[in-house]
């Protein structure tokens, strides 16, 4: 079933989203009861410690994976056509959709065949979708490598042949070429030099504007979520446990688990840097998580009746959700 219809301003309504890794009675639980909006055009960061679930999503949103349960409806930009489910859709009914719902990941060189120059990778990506053919062909690839910074020339060239920041230009601008709408960001900058790292997230940020797309900004690095995204998705063991405009979250963060995490955050001054250990503790399982709230055997505030409540996100400002019982932080 499709959903009637989405609010106007969200480009996917994400609702009860599970991902289940395993069959018996304690498969791992790598999302589970996920519900988030995506709003057209903004960027909305997705944060957490490493095996909280992150990529998952990502992969769940372009069908790299298929869902346990939930739904993922997707209203289509400048389209008057009914909302579909991308959760309820098999692979070929995807197939349409997968140049609207592009992603980029960490480490673009294990995805970028090392035999193929950049032109032909670039083609390929054009051929899977019926894209500038003939005469136009050569034009696009040129204007492509120029919107990530590369020169007409580089398309001559072997992925060895480029640097890690140039690799991760090639790794978007192979996404772009398919007119996405929506792109999924899995820690693109974890891998590369930090002095290249702003690099890549000033283009993406640009992009972003000119091409009107909507971004899901995968990061562990919370100073660049706070600089680039305008809302922000914190997830813990599989579940959401806040979600905030950027500001409203980095000011005043609402859950416990938030607060550990901006506190742990490395202080940027390097004369400072320090960690907090705030979080305690080793993540539990997601095969077998705590019962009640999923954070509570590492919550410094655990009460007894964190491990019966029932966890709902519950809005507390406007546009800002946690899920949390306590309002006294
Ligand atoms: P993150 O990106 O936040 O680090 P992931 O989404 O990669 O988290 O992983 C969430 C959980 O799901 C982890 O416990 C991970 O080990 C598990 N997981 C991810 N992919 C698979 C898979 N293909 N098979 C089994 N478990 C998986
Ligand atoms: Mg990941």
């Amino acid at each position: 079933m499709t959903s009637a219809t989405l609010a106007s301003e969200n480009l996917l309504e994400i609702r009860n989203l599970k991902k289940y890794f395993g069959k018996g009675s304690h498969p791992v639980r790598a999302v589970d009861d996920v519900s988030f909006d995506i709003r057209k055009g903004e960027t909305l960061g997705l944060v957490g410690e490493s095996g909280s679930g992150k990529s998952t999503i990502g992969r769940l949103l372009t069908r790299l994976v298929d869902p346990t349960g939930g739904a993922m409806s997707y209203q289509a930009q400048g389209s008057d056509a009914p909302p579909q489910d991308l959760a309820q859709l098999s692979q070929s009914q995807f197939r349409p959709l997968r140049s609207k719902v592009q992603i980029i990941f960490q480490d673009p060189y294990a995805s970028l065949n090392p035999r193929m120059r950049i032109r032909e990778v670039l083609a390929e990506a054009l051929d899977t979708h019926g894209l500038a053919k003939g005469a136009a062909r050569k034009p696009r690839i040129e204007q492509l490598l120029q919107q990530v910074g590369l020169r007409p020339e580089h398309a001559e060239r072997f992925p060895h042949e480029f640097s890690g920041g140039q690799r991760q230009r090639i790794g978007i601008a192979r996404a772009l070429a398919v007119e996405p709408q929506f792109i999924v960001a899995d820690e693109p900058l974890s891998a590369l030099d930090v002095s290249i790292q702003a690099q890549v997230v000033n283009l993406l940020g640009e992009l972003k504007e000119q091409l009107g797309l909507t971004l899901l900004f995968i990061s562990h690095d919370l100073d660049v979520v706070e600089y680039l995204c305008d809302r922000v998705v914190v997830l813990y063991l599989g579940r959401v446990m806040e979600i905030a405009p950027t500001q409203a979250l980095y000011a005043s963060p609402q859950h416990p688990y938030t607060r550990a995490l901006l506190a742990a955050a490395p202080i940027p001054d390097p004369a400072q840097r320090r960690v907090v250990p705030l979080l305690q503790g080793d993540l539990p399982s997601p095969a077998n998580p705590p019962s009640g709230c999923v954070f509570r055997t590492r919550c410094p505030l655990a009460e007894e009746r964190c491990a019966s409540a029932d966890m709902q996100l519950r809005e507390v400002q406007p546009g800002h959700w946690h899920a949390c019982w306590r309002n006294d932080l």
